[in-house]
C-alpha cells in the first residue's frame, strides 16, 4: 500500500458518518491521510446509503463521475462501503467493474486488511458477510485531529423490529449492543482529546443491552454523565415503543443529558401505523410525549414523517397533520415513500401515486414549517446556553474572517436548535480555533426559518481564542 491520501465521500446517516471515522482512522494508522479534494486522492471511498431510493441514486451518479476518473487514474483505488455494499455485493462490480473493494457493514474493521490483499493479490475484494458479533477497533486508534468539539459513538448496530418499509435490518443486520465498557473507554478518549459533547448513535438505543444481558441504557447514560470533561450528551434513534419511564425520567436525573429526544412517529394514523409494524399507536405515542414533557419541561421533540406509506388515504394523512399539530414537533424529517428491495412494504398492494405522495410531503413540511415559526417566537426573549461550534452560514458565505470586524458564530442548545450571534474579533483572524466547546449564554431577539438569533450576554469576555487574533463577545 504506498497511498497516501484518502478521499471519503459519506452519504446517509450518522451511523455512516461514525463508519466513515472509523475508516479515516485506519487509513491515517497507514500514514494515508484525509483530503478534501478528490483528485488528489489515491484511495477514494464512497460509504453508501439504502434507505431511500434517492439516497442509492445519488451512490450510483457518484460511482458514474469515477468512471472517468479511474480511467484516467487506473491505480486509484475506489472503494464502495455501506448499506448498498451490503446489498448489492458482487452486482456493484458488475456495473461498475472499476470498484477495488466492496466493504459491507460489518466488515468496516477489515478495510487495512483488505488494501493489503489487494497490494498483494489484486481484486476486487468483496466482503458483505454478516456476522452476529460487533466489530471492535483497537482502543488505541488515534483521535483524528478535527475541528469540533462533538463526535457520535456507535453503541450498538443493527435492528430488530421489521418495520415494514425498512431495509436497515437486511442491510445492517440482527441488534447488536458494544459492551458498555468499550463505549466508555472510547468516550473517555475523545474527551481526553478536547471533545465536550458525545451523541449516542444506535438504530433503537431504547433497547440498548437487553438482548445481551447487558447495562441498560438508562445506566449507561448515568455511567457517560460521570464522566469528568464531558458537558453534554445526546443520544439517537429511540424507537417510541421502546422508550422506558427510566429513560424518560433521565432527562430530569443526569446534568449533561440534553433536552432534546428524536422520537420517530411516522404516521399519525393507527392503521398505517399497524401497516408498518411499528407496535405503538397514536394514543401510546402522545400520551409519552406528554409524560415526558411533564418530566422535563421546555424538552425539544423532532420526529420522522413518511408521507404516502401504501395504501394510506387522504384521511389517514389527515390524521398525520392533526398529530403533527396536536404535538406541536420541533423540527420533522419527511420523506415520500419509496419501496425497498426485500421488505414486505415494497410488495404492498395500493401503491399512492407520486403526485399525491409529492403533495402530502409538501403539506407535511409547509404545515411544521408553521409549527417551527411559532415554537420559535415563544422563545424570543429567553436565554440559552450555546455550544459554540463555528462560523454561521452567513459568515462562511461571506468567506470567512480577515481583520477586526464582528464575526457571526453559531453553536446549538440543549435542544439542538441552532442559534446564531456576533462576536468581535481582533484580527488577524484567519483560522479561528473552535475546539474549546465554549458554551455562551445568548438571548433569544430573532426567528429564523430553522435558526434563532440572538446576542450574547456578558460583552467584553473572551469568546474563543483563534490561532491568530481573539474573539470577543459583542
Ligand atoms: S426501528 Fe424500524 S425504522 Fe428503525 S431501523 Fe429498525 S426497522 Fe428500521
Amino acid at each position: 500500500m504506498t497511498s497516501s491520501k484518502v478521499f471519503v465521500h459519506t452519504i446517509g446517516c450518522q451511523m455512516n458518518v461514525y463508519d466513515s471515522e472509523r475508516m479515516l482512522q485506519q487509513m491515517y494508522v497507514l500514514s494515508v491521510f484525509a483530503t478534501d479534494v478528490m483528485d488528489d486522492a489515491d484511495v477514494i471511498i464512497i460509504n453508501t446509503c439504502a434507505i431511500r431510493e434517492k439516497a442509492v441514486q445519488k451512490v450510483y451518479s457518484f460511482l458514474g463521475r469515477l468512471t472517468a476518473i479511474k480511467r484516467k487514474r487506473p491505480e486509484v483505488r475506489v472503494i464502495v462501503a455501506g448499506c448498498v455494499a451490503q446489498q448489492m455485493g458482487s452486482h456493484l462490480i458488475q456495473r461498475f467493474p472499476f470498484i477495488d473493494i466492496v466493504l459491507g457493514t460489518h466488515a468496516v474493521h477489515r478495510l487495512p486488511e483488505y488494501l493489503k490483499r489487494l497490494d498483494r493479490d489484486g481484486g476486487p475484494v468483496i466482503d458483505t458477510e454478516m456476522t452476529a458479533d460487533i466489530p471492535e477497533f483497537p482502543a488505541d486508534m488515534p483521535v483524528l485531529p478535527q475541528n469540533t468539539v462533538s463526535r457520535h459513538v456507535t453503541i450498538m448496530r443493527g435492528c430488530d423490529n421489521f418495520c415494514t418499509y425498512c431495509v436497515v435490518p437486511y442491510v445492517r443486520g440482527r441488534e447488536v449492543s458494544r459492551r458498555p465498557e468499550d463505549i466508555i473507554c472510547e468516550i473517555k478518549m475523545l474527551v481526553g482529546s478536547g471533545v465536550k459533547e458525545v451523541t449516542l448513535l444506535g438504530q433503537n438505543v431504547n433497547s440498548y443491552g437487553i438482548k445481551e444481558g447487558l447495562v441498560s441504557f438508562p445506566r449507561l447514560l448515568r455511567q457517560v454523565n460521570d464522566l469528568i470533561g464531558l458537558e453534554r450528551i445526546r443520544f439517537v434513534t429511540s424507537h417510541p415503543k421502546d422508550l422506558s419511564e427510566d429513560l424518560m425520567n433521565s432527562f430530569a436525573r443526569l446534568d449533561k443529558l440534553c433536552n432534546h429526544i428524536h422520537l420517530p412517529v411516522q404516521s399519525g394514523s393507527n392503521r398505517i401505523l399497524a401497516k408498518m409494524n411499528r407496535k405503538y399507536n397514536r394514543e401510546i405515542y402522545m400520551d409519552k410525549v406528554e409524560k415526558l414533557r411533564a418530566i422535563s419541561p421546555g424538552i425539544a421533540v423532532t420526529t420522522d414523517i413518511i408521507a404516502g406509506f401504501p395504501g394510506e388515504t387522504d384521511d389517514d394523512f389527515e390524521q398525520t397533520i392533526d398529530l403533527m399539530t396536536t404535538v406541536g414537533f420541533d423540527h420533522i424529517f419527511a420523506f415520500a415513500y419509496s419501496d425497498r428491495p426485500e421488505t414486505p412494504a415494497s410488495r404492498f398492494p395500493e401503491k399512492v401515486p407520486d403526485p399525491v405522495k409529492g403533495e402530502r410531503l409538501r403539506r407535511a413540511l409547509e404545515t411544521q414549517e408553521g409549527i417551527t415559526r411559532q415554537a420559535y417566537d415563544r422563545l424570543i426573549g429567553q436565554v440559552f446556553p450555546v455550544m459554540v461550534e463555528g462560523y454561521s452560514k452567513n459568515q462562511i458565505k461571506s468567506g470567512g474572517v480577515k481583520q477586526l470586524h464582528y464575526i457571526e458564530l453559531s453553536g446549538r442548545t440543549p435542544e439542538n436548535r441552532i442559534v446564531n450571534f456576533h462576536a468581535l474579533a481582533q484580527g488577524p483572524v484567519t483560522d479561528i480555533d473552535f475546539s474549546s466547546g465554549r458554551i455562551q449564554n445568548v438571548k433569544i431577539e430573532r426567528a429564523c426559518e430553522n435558526s434563532l438569533w440572538g446576542t450574547a450576554v456578558d460583552p467584553g469576555d473572551l469568546i474563543i481564542a483563534p490561532k491568530g487574533g481573539e474573539a470577543y463577545v459583542a
